[in-house]
């Protein structure tokens, strides 16, 4: 066999390795990654990059002051500098943002109230399944009292919160109880009623009917009734798919018929007051909208017309929120308009119907959840470490040592370091490749070292970065757009895997269960090009957790981008990202899976006085015990067991004393990791109850 030791081909010096390892100089600035990251297209007016190329958040929206700017790295950097143990994930909620998407909402439809001259008015409510949080639902009713803010309810525990927390709410706002009922649910509904707490009890089903006429007469409660129409109006997305006359939900017109006939017949027709509908959420566009408004309401007028005491038209949920920045009404992840064009194209449509029928325009209720919080808190994680797959022989310069190859390997090698003389870079893979598959063949033989197999894959992975890099800067040259941003190695299937301290499962679960995308962006360095192409891998040992489809696009003509443009990380410096939007269902459908817990939670509010911002509320994120708990373990029980062995096992009083103490204090701490860079855990004495 004869010795492979071309010096020309496996010397780390060899031109081919240098080519790719030097990255040609482009310049960069702040607006270069905004306009990578879309920062203006999902995030204006509340987010956007300073100058200090940071992630920053416009607390006040359109209407913020320079001054009230809050650097994202900012309050990371203060609330590790002002807690004791405080390692990542963590969820940063903006109260200010939700206030002020509450008010654009209100302002929208009493815009287009005005402009129709519509006689109606409008009055929200918020479907608190789409974030429970309980400071969340505080903020929104007392923020809600001056314009009659309202909430909705599905089942029983949400409708039991909601009570509770309207007896704050302005008397006139709606709670509105959606959802499956049984005669427990009516109970409690009426029992709100009988409370004075302005309650409309909306038929889900036909069976529904029944026990509500018969718990009223039992409490001796007149109810507010609503109907839920089942529209044959659809919309094709992923969320879609409860709509239509097939949906999951509501009554069909011969139902809607009937429910009016059997209230007349208990003399009950003025307790129907309200027709709800919801066409399903993220509605892209607004001839959907326009459509599905449109047909309910007309049976809106024609339930008026049939002598029921109609006041209120409950136009659901489905605003939605542009998470990839393109206003595109084409796809699932973005919608063609804006609140203002929805608002305006609903009211119109209502007046039309009830001028067309004749009957006196309704208060107009909506059920926006998704648009009203998804921009109010800001997921932040850090990354732990980053593997590369492939190319990174480059970095690491080729290292070896080999006697000899088989005589078939050395012919694919001459053949090799021959195309690469060509410079026929479609030669120069064919050859690589061949060469690779061959020495995995011979290896599974035994018929090839183990070295020498190694110096085979780092060839393969330098000559197809090379030609990787060779490809994608023709492609510029073609496209004439040689500084569009992040689009180094752009047809590249080599990238970076960053493994990111975060659960998937807990705090992204539709990027698992639905594809849905989210806006992800590094919360600095944003002033210099971000020179990685990474997928995100999470903590769970679970092959779904992982983030490999972003915004943006990393080939002409996709949708999505299969890699996130990220910069290197710098030694065991912390580098932090954001995942964006993320305000709506993401936080209540995420599951225990590997028992990571709920993240910690801090509310920040502007102040003048503090440097800009302040912490308004810290709350600390699950523990050990706390994840075992939820799982029916009990955690002094568990301790108990523990420490009875270490006292059974060990004999030193000093061994004793620390693993104890280790043990103990394992039960309190975070369920994710707290990198070596962080300051160590304190021992903790404290937790028992
Ligand atoms: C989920 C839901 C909503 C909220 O929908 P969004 O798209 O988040 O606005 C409103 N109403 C009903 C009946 C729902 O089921």
């Amino acid at each position: 066999m004869p010795p492979l030791a071309d010096p020309m081909l496996f010397d780390p010096s060899f031109e081919l390795t240098s080519s790719l390892c030097v990255r040609p100089f482009k310049p960069w600035s702040v607006q270069s990654s905004a306009q990578l990251y879309r920062v203006d297209g999902w995030g204006a007016p509340f987010f956007k990059i300073n100058s200090r190329g940071n992630m920053a958040v416009r607390p006040y929206g359109a209407k913020t002051a320079p001054n009230d700017e809050i650097d994202l790295m900012d309050t990371v950097h203060k609330i590790v500098a002002s807690q004791d143990n405080i390692t990542m994930p963590l969820i940063i909620r903006f109260p200010d943002i939700l206030k002020n998407r509450m008010d654009t909402l209100q302002a929208a439809f009493d815009r287009g109230i005005t402009r129709q001259r519509y006689a109606g008015r409008f009055q929200g409510v918020f479907p608190v399944k789409c974030n429970p949080d309980r400071y969340l639902i505080e903020e929104i009713v007392s923020h809600g009292r001056r314009i009659n803010f309202g909430l909705e309810a599905g089942s029983k525990p949400e409708l039991l919160m909601v009570m509770a927390a309207m007896c704050n709410a302005s008397t006139t706002a709606f709670l509105i109880c959606n959802g499956y009922k049984d005669a427990e649910y009516v109970k409690m509904a009426l029992a709100a009623r009988s409370i004075g707490l302005n309650t409309v009890i909306v038929l889900e089903q036909l069976e529904e009917l029944d026990i509500v006429i018969k718990m009223s007469k039992q409490l001796q409660i007149r109810p507010v009734i609503g109907v839920r129409a089942k529209l044959s109006t659809k919309h094709a997305g992923h969320w879609g798919e409860t709509s239509g006359e097939k949906g999951k939900f509501g009554l069909s017109t011969s139902e809607i018929v009937q429910v009016v006939k059997r209230l007349r017949k208990v003399d009950m027709s003025d307790c129907l007051q309200l027709l709800h509908f919801h066409i399903g959420s993220q509605i892209p566009s607004l001839s959907i909208v326009r459509e599905g408004v449109s047909e309910a309401a007309h049976i809106f007028c024609e339930l008026a017309l049939m002598g029921a005491n109609m006041k209120v038209i409950d136009i659901g949920g489905g605003l939605g929120v542009d998470y990839d920045g393109t206003h595109s009404s084409s796809s699932d992840m973005s919608i063609g308009y804006n609140m203002e064009e929805y608002a305006e194209t609903v009211v119109e449509a209502i007046k039309e119907a009830t001028i067309q029928k004749n009957v006196s325009q309704p208060t107009l209720c909506c059920e926006s959840g998704r648009a009203l919080v998804s921009h109010h808190s800001v997921l932040v994680f850090d990354v732990l470490s980053a593997h590369k797959n492939g190319g990174s022989a480059c970095d690491r310069g080729v290292s070896y040592n080999i006697d000899g190859l088989p005589e078939a390997l050395a012919y694919l090698r001459d053949d090799l370091v021959r195309s690469v003389d060509d410079g026929d870079h479609e030669c120069i893979l064919t050859c690589a490749k061949k060469l690779k598959y061959e020495s995995t063949r011979l290896f599974k033989q035994g018929l090839l070292g183990l070295e020498a197999r190694a110096a085979i894959d780092e060839l393969f992975e330098i000559v197809s970065v090379f030609v990787d890099q060779k490809e994608s800067d023709a492609n510029m040259d073609q496209n004439g757009c040689g500084d569009r941003p992040g689009s180094h190695k752009a047809s590249s299937d080599y990238y970076t895997t960053y493994h990111i301290n975060l659960s998937i499962f807990k705090s992204i679960p539709d990027s698992w269960a639905i594809g849905q995308l989210f806006p992800i962006v590094p919360l600095h360095r944003l002033e210099a090009e971000p020179t990685e192409r990474v997928i995100l891998s999470d903590l769970t040992c679970d092959s779904d957790g992982k983030v490999t489809t972003f915004i943006g696009n990393d080939k002409p003509g996709a949708e999505t981008a299969k890699h996130l443009p990220v910069h290197e990380l710098e030694g065991d410096k912390p580098y932090y990202m954001g995942m964006f939007l993320g305000g709506a269902y993401q936080e209540v459908l995420g599951s225990l899976h590997n028992l990571f817990g709920n993240p910690h939670v801090i509310h920040v509010v502007p102040s003048k006085s503090a440097g800009g911002f302040r912490i308004s509320k810290f709350l600390r994120g699950q523990n050990l015990a706390n994840v075992l708990c939820a799982m029916n373990h009990e955690p002094h029980l568990m301790f108990e067991n523990l420490k009875e062995r270490v006292d059974g096992y060990l004999d030193g009083t000093y061994e004793k004393e620390i693993t104890a103490e280790t043990l103990m204090s394992s039960f309190t701490s975070y369920t994710y990791l707290a990198p070596e860079r962080s300051c160590a855990f304190q021992l903790n004495k404290s937790f028992y109850p």
